[in-house]
């Protein structure tokens, strides 16, 4: 059978080598002219997605498999506000905290589907004393405001935390980045991908699927999708796509996060004895340190992303933000790149979120095929947003096309 994979992200990488494994004549199309998506290692940090949770067993089983280590994460963060510093949240910061976790415990064991018309910021203001803490820490989690967010979707992820431990969340980062893990991928398949071949239209006739990419078109017996919603809306497909299906593409959120990444010559912040790690009441909401070199990475979601975008010097202005709040730093600067994932053509946007009326409505029709056309992507799985979503998303579908 051959099958087209469109996209080489994460999906579709892990996806084309289990095709492969199982038989299959797999060509690989990618738009960028690079592979990996929304997964980029550059100078040491990740630009994209960094981190893997205890719980996401198809990432570490991957990693393992191809030979590749993690490092648990390391260090207290500093939380600033108002300008008062503590390690971790004070007292009154954790007890609000809890009590929108309780309150969720009890909603999330049997969710009544009510809840999806309602917002994740409506009930973070209806549960915490003080909601300044517990909406930062959601907002970080989710990459947009809260009130972007549906309770009902939240609750669904929500989940996973009451069956893990404190430390679980976020636990681990890729030895060597994720750049090592794309390459190592690669390096499995048969046949190298494609790049710059942007998909303009998809064409069903008789038993084939032609890929129209401008300048050539190309017939295939399946072809698995995996770009993000956003660009899947821009593709032409003839016949069009059923109208649940296109509903489900364009209700599919993206969250609004960027990041900053300052370069310096050394990791100064171990100098004056801080983690590197912050939590601030600034648009700059969270600053962490890269694995092992000397960059400091910093945060910006929702309305302060599209906000941060738009500064005449954005990178000069998150290394000033960054002084402000832990002076120390400057002399040791040597140069910064913003990571705008909204602008950026073939993502527009971080990662998908279920927003409210989505679980309820349009969700249940984004993953499954029509006909030989196959859909994966993280926005396509039970683990909405994270790289585990998009390795169980490629699971599935190489299931479904083997299956038949
Ligand atoms: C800033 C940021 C931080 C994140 N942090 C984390 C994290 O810490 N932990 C975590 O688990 N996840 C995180 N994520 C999410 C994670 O990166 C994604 O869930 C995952 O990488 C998505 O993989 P994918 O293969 O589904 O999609 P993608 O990686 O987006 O792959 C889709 C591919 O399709 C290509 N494409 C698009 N349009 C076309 C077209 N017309 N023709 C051909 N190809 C096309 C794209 O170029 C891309 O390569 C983060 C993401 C971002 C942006």
């Amino acid at each position: 059978m051959k099958v087209a994979v469109v996209g080489a992200g994460i999906a579709g990488l892990h996806a084309a080598l289990a095709l492969e494994s199982k038989g299959c004549e797999v060509a690989v199309f990618e738009a960028r002219c690079r592979l990996g998506g929304r997964l980029q290692t550059l100078d040491g940090y990740e630009a994209g997605g960094e981190w893997i949770d205890a719980d996401h067993r198809r990432c570490l089983d991957s990693l393992d498999a191809l030979g590749l280590a993690v490092a648990r994460t390391e260090g207290d963060y500093r939380i600033l506000r108002c300008g008062r510093s503590t390690i971790g949240p004070d007292p009154v910061m954790r007890a609000s905290k809890q009590s929108v976790d309780r309150a969720a415990a009890l909603l999330a064991e049997k969710p009544d589907p009510e809840l999806d018309g309602r917002t994740l910021a409506d009930f973070v203001a209806e549960n915490a004393a003080d909601p300044w803490w517990p909406t930062v820490y959601y907002r970080s989690d989710e990459g947009d405001d809260l009130d972007r967010i549906g309770l009902l979707g939240w609750l669904h992820g929500f989940r996973h935390y009451l069956v893990r431990g404190e430390t679980d969340a976020s636990a681990f980062r890729v030895v060597g980045g994720m750049g090592a893990w794309i390459e190592a991928l690669v390096a499995g398949l048969e046949a190298r991908p494609h790049l710059r071949h942007v998909l303009r239209g998809v064409i069903r006739s008789g038993d084939q699927v032609w890929l129209d990419f401008g300048a050539e078109a190309l017939a295939f017996d399946r072809v698995l999708l995996t770009l993000p919603p956003r660009c899947l809306e821009r593709v032409a497909f003839e016949p069009a796509l059923s109208p649940e299906k296109r509903e489900a593409i364009a209700s599919c959120r993206m969250s609004r996060a960027i990041k900053i990444a300052l370069v310096y010559d050394r990791r100064w912040w171990e100098d004056i004895e801080w983690s590197g790690l912050l939590f601030a009441d600034s648009e700059l909401q969270q600053v962490w340190p890269a694995l092992a070199a000397p960059v400091l990475c910093a945060y910006v979601c929702g309305d302060d992303a599209e906000q941060w975008t738009g500064r005449a010097d954005p990178v000069a202005d998150a290394l000033a933000e960054v002084g402000r709040l832990v002076p120390g730093g400057r002399a040791h600067f040597v140069h910064g790149m913003i990571h705008d994932w909204l602008g950026d053509p073939f993502s527009q946007g971080a990662f998908s979120h279920l927003a409210p009326g989505y679980v309820q409505g349009p969700m249940k029709h984004i993953a499954p095929p029509e006909g030989r056309i196959h859909f994966a992507g993280e926005h396509t799985a039970e683990w909405t947003g994270f790289i585990e979503g998009a390795l169980e998303s490629a699971e599935r579908a190489t299931e479904e096309i083997i299956v038949g």
